[in-house]
């Protein structure tokens, strides 16, 4: 059954390390108030993890509907309404119609029977915990209503979420779930494993390992999320989301250290890596991925329509990032940028970049390699305009100030607009009208001649004199995680 989930394809591929102290669980402390104008959920799982139980008391009116799984209504006990059965026939929705205000529903979905299905997309059951969608148990409108989590777990189990944690006036934990739309998918584990709380940039992470034996190995996991985390931090001196949720499932041997990954973003910020633990510490090192993936963080949710945009981000920051924390040289990040390039002229087959965008299948390497090359023109052009006070990190800083509104989505179009001014210059707007319609990959030879990038045969060199050496320098160098500062531009 893991099998399937490899067929999903991996589209691109490479890590310093420093010693992960001991972990000081700090909690952001938000307090809130004790009457809360929230809907309550209480979840509470049983000795064996069989069953979940889910009460949720609703402030005022109830929504109009919850939204669940697909396959939720198979796994499903009984839903209650007070102590009154209610009918649970529907699929993807329980109607709360003609239900008074204030009024409380229950359900319990038993947890082993989903694990026991055999399908992993439902529940991915590993040794020491239970991987799943939490709409298969955790019911949410689709109506932004602000929520609480209060949850109740045996002894020695784990609940991974994405949920930020929050401490009441009373010192009780709860969990608050962003207002992000039903459709809007998300992660959880319940089992034995451990959180590690891993600081890094103003927040921590909260990183789950399951399925994976050997308290090194762990280390070793804990150590390669940090790095890739600290580099991503580095862009503008923070962690762009707080409070991230990791997941690393271990999925047996397979042909790469990272044979997928993505981010999900239902209820909060989260990433998830299915692994290969039999790798070493040095060949996750040099793996991409987890870069790429927490890169993505760096952008609020961009529509998938335009993901040219979110994906470029994410590849061209792959290798800018591990250039500057020194898990790449400089030569070797623009080899990788050009390699990736080359991929992309090869893949673009006509039509314009916004319509390969749109249709989706089969231009993955035009989609995602035209977008790292409109980061990297924006890049060198901001720095050159602004001479060297804005660029594409800077650009990043202040959308993070005006734009991480929670649920939103975004357009490409607008969301560069708002960098645009965010910057003081057109930079963005321009490269999009230039390069979205266009049925060519962006073009790049001119900016490479004034940045000295030479490329021949298959090889990169630099070349000392080239106008724009020191934005060369620059892009690699900057808020370079190893001089332990952002003041260096
Ligand atoms: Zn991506």
């Amino acid at each position: 059954m893991i099998a399937l989930i490899f067929s999903v394809r991996k589209v691109m591929k490479s890590g310093s390390l420093t010693e992960m102290p001991k972990m000081l669980f700090f909690i952001l402390s938000i307090y809130l108030s004790e009457v809360g104008a929230d809907d309550l959920y209480h979840l509470s799982f049983d000795e064996k993890i069989e069953f979940v139980s889910v009460q949720v008391c609703f402030d005022g009116e109830p929504p109009r509907y919850l939204y669940r799984n697909s396959q939720s209504n198979r796994f499903t006990e009984w839903v209650r309404a007070g102590d009154r059965n209610i009918g649970h026939r529907g699929e993807r929705h329980l109607s709360l119609k003609g239900l008074e205000a204030g009024s409380c529903v229950s359900w319990r979905v038993n947890l082993a029977r989903a694990a026991s299905h055999g399908d992993y997309r439902l529940a991915l059951q590993l040794e020491d915990a239970v991987l799943m969608p939490a709409d298969l148990w955790f019911w949410r409108d689709d109506e932004r209503r602000p929520l609480r989590v209060k949850v109740d777990l045996p002894e020695g189990v784990s609940l991974s979420v994405p949920w930020k944690e929050q401490i009441a006036a009373s010192g009780q934990q709860f969990y608050v779930p962003e207002q992000t739309p039903a459709s809007w998918s998300s992660k959880v584990a319940v089992g034995s494993f451990t959180i590690d709380q891993i600081p890094v940039g103003g927040t921590r992470l909260r990183l789950a390992i399951i399925g994976v034996p050997g308290q090194d190995k762990r280390r070793d996991l804990a150590a390669w999320i940090r790095e890739s985390a600290a580099s991503v931090a580095s862009v503008y001196g923070r962690y762009p989301q707080l409070q991230p949720q990791v997941l690393i499932a271990s999925v047996g041997k397979q042909t790469s250290p990272v044979p997928w990954a993505h981010i999900i973003r239902g209820g909060g910020a989260a990433v998830e890596f299915f692994i290969d633990h039999h790798r070493s510490l040095s060949e996750f090192r040099a793996d991409w991925t987890a870069t790429h993936e927490m890169s993505h963080m760096l952008l609020p949710y961009v529509s998938r329509r335009d993901r040219w945009l979110s994906e470029g981000l994410a590849s061209y920051y792959q290798n800018v990032l591990r250039a500057r924390d020194g898990r790449l040289t400089e030569e070797q990040a623009w080899r990788r940028l050009n390699d990736g390039f080359e991929r992309g002229r090869k893949a673009t087959r006509g039509g314009s970049l916004a319509s390969a965008t749109r249709s989706g299948r089969g231009a993955t390497m035009r989609i995602y390699w035209s977008g790292a090359a409109i980061m990297l023109k924006a890049d060198a052009q901001l720095r050159a305009l602004s001479n060297g006070r804005q660029s594409l990190d800077t650009a990043l800083e202040g959308l993070h100030g005006c734009c991480f509104e929670e649920g939103k989505t975004w357009k490409a179009k607008e969301l560069l607009a708002e960098l645009d001014v965010l910057t003081g210059f057109e930079v963005f707007s321009g490269l999009y009208e230039e390069h979205v319609p266009d049925e060519e990959f962006p073009d790049v030879e001119a900016l490479y001649a004034r940045l000295g990038v030479v490329a021949a045969n298959g090889s990169i060199s630099l070349e000392p004199a080239a106008p724009w050496e020191n934005i060369r320098q620059f892009i690699m160098n900057d808020h370079s995680v190893s001089t332990g500062g952002s003041g260096n531009r």
